[in-house]
């Protein structure tokens, strides 16, 4: 098929990862804070970033058609988001598509785990309101996080869908290119199908890294079966804190007009996701056995204190002071650094000033199920409000705002950094910025699933996973599933 002068295709990004066990609700405000951006400011403020939205921009235009930037709205890992904001989004969407004029193509970036009030396939319901504007026809290609929990509605309502290759993510980029170049092909008469094949299966966050086993060994059997009419295969192991209908490990193939050869190959690569089901387990270490193996390796580099189960990147709130308490418990001998969000504490903080005295309890303001208060005496030794920059691997450049802060020495080895929103622990900066070097203590409080590893990159002794409850807790069988379908592995441990 000839390909007409010069084709518009359409880019739009709307992202958000919903944790339906977050204690609170997302809404505008959390996109807004991170930049809300319709038409061509939406082109202007992503340029030369790793997103999606770059990528398809970038490769649309590359490929000689006319890239049309409708709209970009991203927000960091929360709660369901509200009917109202929700509504808003998909109306940015539909009013962005209508302004546009005709396009030939769309792709639309999501991050397909995105939960509304009402609406547990959000990503589903935009691809609707997209589809809504679009002339009949009209090729529509869809780009999903790894962690996506993919639909019927998603896979029914594209053309194609392709996902992040990689975890800790480092592709968005690519992803969105990947997206738009397929969208580019149906202007030259390619019809691309996507099948998908699920199972009943969760896998911790800690235990999806791409370079581990046996995620690097679906990538490959993924990576073997692409060929011929196979035009992509991705994995969507689904972040694991996700109570809806369909929940399930996701494999999506896209076809050039092959669909048995294609849901052959979907439900294969499935199977051996299944059948090494056993393989992904994590064996989280109980609070008081994790400080004493720190207190028994003293002067032999820091020991990371992982506690994913309340990660604010996954949606956590965290406020948890346990392990505050257990380093409180047994004062003397290491040297170790935690951080609590705790507004109220950090008020007092301020309060008492630079070298006064506190005395006051942390932990447990914002979401109160998962832990208790401790109770925190000591010496105020730094205050600040100003962000951090961060400096690893993971996000270099970027600066994050914790709000007001403070660190309390409480002359036990223990420094906390309490902050008034979360620290970003991910990184060593978090904690330098601060004036508390992770290089020198004995014991580091992270609370990150596999970002921290490149954050940090080797600079750590040992990483030690946590065993408690929370929002994004690796322990999947504290979390109540009511929605999602049943048996499902491993939290129904004698269904297998
Ligand atoms: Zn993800």
């Amino acid at each position: 098929m000839a390909r007409q002068a010069r084709p518009r295709i359409g880019v739009a990004s709307i992202i958000q990862e919903t944790n339906t066990f977050a204690a609170r609700p997302s809404t505008l405000d959390d996109f807004t804070a991170q930049g809300l951006w319709v038409g061509a400011e939406a082109a202007e403020r992503s340029a030369g970033t790793n997103t999606e939205i770059a990528g398809a921009l970038a490769e649309v235009t590359a490929g000689g058609a006319e890239a049309v930037p409708v709209v970009r709205a991203w927000a960091m890992s929360g709660g369901v988001l509200d009917a109202y904001s929700f509504a808003y989004l998909r109306g940015l969407l539909f009013d962005g598509l209508v302004a546009a004029g005709p396009l030939d193509a769309l792709v639309l970036c999501l991050h397909g785990a995105l939960v509304a009030e009402g609406e547990p396939a959000a990503d589903g319901a935009l691809v609707e309101a997209a589809r809504a504007v679009l002339r009949p026809g009209t090729p529509l290609v869809a780009t999903h996080d790894l962690h996506a929990n993919v639909t019927a509605r998603i896979a029914g309502g594209v053309d194609a869908l392709v996902g992040f290759r990689t975890y800790p993510h480092v592709d968005q980029g690519d992803t969105g290119r990947r997206g738009a170049a397929l969208a580019l092909r149906m202007l030259d008469g390619l019809r691309p199908g996507t099948v998908v094949a699920k199972r009943p299966m969760l896998v911790p966050a800690e235990s999806q890294a791409i370079a581990d086993p046996p995620m690097a060994a679906l990538r490959r059997l993924a990576d073997g079966a692409t060929t011929g009419p196979i035009l992509d295969v991705s994995l969507f192991p689904v972040q694991p804190w996700l109570d809806v209908p369909e929940l399930g490990f996701g494999v999506t193939v896209t076809h050039a007009g092959d669909p048995d050869a294609a849901k052959a190959t979907a439900e294969a690569v499935a199977e051996a996701a299944w059948v090494r089901r056993g393989e992904f387990a994590v064996r989280p270490v109980p609070v008081a056995g994790a400080v004493a193996a720190v207190r028994a390796r003293t002067g032999r580099g820091p020991v990371l204190l992982v506690q994913s189960a309340d990660s604010p990147t996954a949606g956590a709130s965290a406020d948890s002071a346990t392990v505050v308490a257990a380093l409180l418990e047994r004062p003397g001998r290491i040297r170790s650094y935690a951080t609590v969000v705790d507004a109220p504490a950090v008020a007092a903080c301020h309060l008492a000033g630079t070298g006064g005295a506190v005395d006051t309890p942390v932990g447990a303001t914002l979401d109160p199920r998962w832990s208790t208060p401790v109770r925190l005496t000591g010496t105020v030794a730094r205050l600040g409000a100003d962000p951090v920059t961060l400096t690893g691997a993971a996000m270099t450049g970027q600066s994050v705002g914790m709000g007001r802060w403070a660190t309390v020495d409480t002359g036990t080895g223990l420094t906390v950094l309490l902050t008034e929103r979360p620290a970003p622990t991910f990184d060593p900066a978090g904690y330098r910025h601060a004036g508390l070097e992770p290089a020198e203590a004995d014991a580091v409080l992270v609370r990150s699933a596999t970002l921290y590893r490149a954050g940090y990159g080797g600079g750590y002794a040992e990483a030690i996973l946590l065993d408690l409850p929370g929002a994004s807790t690796p322990r999947l069988d504290y979390l109540d599933f009511r929605h999602a379908p049943r048996p499902l592995y491993p939290i129904d441990g004698g269904a297998w």
